[in-house]
């Protein structure tokens, strides 16, 4: 089973249409789903829940629950250098995070300690890669840095993170760990929506932002497209040993 994690677009391609309350000791996730895909819409169906306010936990349980064992996650984002384009794609490989009141971990009365070496699945970083490739979409790869929100940053943060990573979010963390810690294979693709605080010389605007996400919809849809129908195999990553790695028994 394969899971999109994503925006309210996605649904154009997808086609899903009955809507589902997952149940999880977490509180309720909502999704649509068929025999094979899985789309939690992580803003909820009218993008009414900012990223500080998304219950990731309830999310990602569902999502086990529900059997998914891949997991394509689509996230905005901001450059911090003035070489990665909006409009182009980018392929986090790692992450550090400055978000402050998330609940961030499943293990909160046994001792797990998940090896983040590749925070990403590598095998799903190789199958995005031939996708973006064979499409012929621009795309770079790198460290992404999940801020708290809802605001966007200032300029003096944006000219730190510079010195840490590529591009600026707010919804990948603590999605991506959730993930590795129910042992299911994380990527994400994330479109470029602008340029951060300061990196360009124009003030940000939300308007800036949907705008791009609008022209970038028909390029993510394909290759949401091409991701739900890839042949995948039987699993030879790291994520689903992750447990059996991380445990002090
Ligand atoms: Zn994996």
């Amino acid at each position: 089973m394969i899971a999109i994690i994503g925006g309210t677009g996605i649904n154009k391609i997808l086609k899903l249409n009955n809507k589902e309350t997952i149940t999880t000791p977490y509180g309720t996730a909502e999704v649509m789903r068929n025999d094979k895909i899985v789309l939690l819409l992580r803003h909820g169906e009218k993008h009414t829940i900012p990223p500080h306010k998304i219950n990731y936990r309830a999310n990602i349980y569902a999502l086990k629950k529900l059997g998914v064992e891949r997991i394509l996650s689509i996230n905005s984002v901001g450059s911090l250098n003035l070489s990665l384009k909006p409009g182009t794609f980018f392929i986090p490989n790692d992450f550090m995070e400055f978000t402050k009141k998330r609940e961030e971990t499943f293990y909160e009365d046994r001792v797990v300690h998940i090896d983040l070496t590749y925070p990403f699945c590598p095998e799903l970083i190789k199958v995005l890669k031939s996708i973006l490739d064979k499409n012929n979409f621009e795309y770079s790869e790198g460290t992404y840095i999940c801020t708290e929100g809802p605001r966007f940053e200032t300029k003096k943060e944006i000219s730190f993170y510079k010195t840490l990573g590529d591009v600026v979010g707010m919804t990948l963390y603590p999605e991506v760990v959730l993930a590795r810690e129910l042992e299911m294979c994380y990527v994400s693709i994330c479109n470029i929506t602008n340029y951060a605080c300061g990196i360009s010389k124009n003030p940000l605007t939300v308007e800036e932002v949907l705008k791009k996400i609008d022209e970038m919809e028909k390029k993510i849809l394909k290759v949401v497209d091409d991701f739900v129908n890839y042949p995948f195999g039987k699993r030879e990553c790291i994520c689903k040993d992750a447990i059996k790695l991380g445990e002090i028994k």
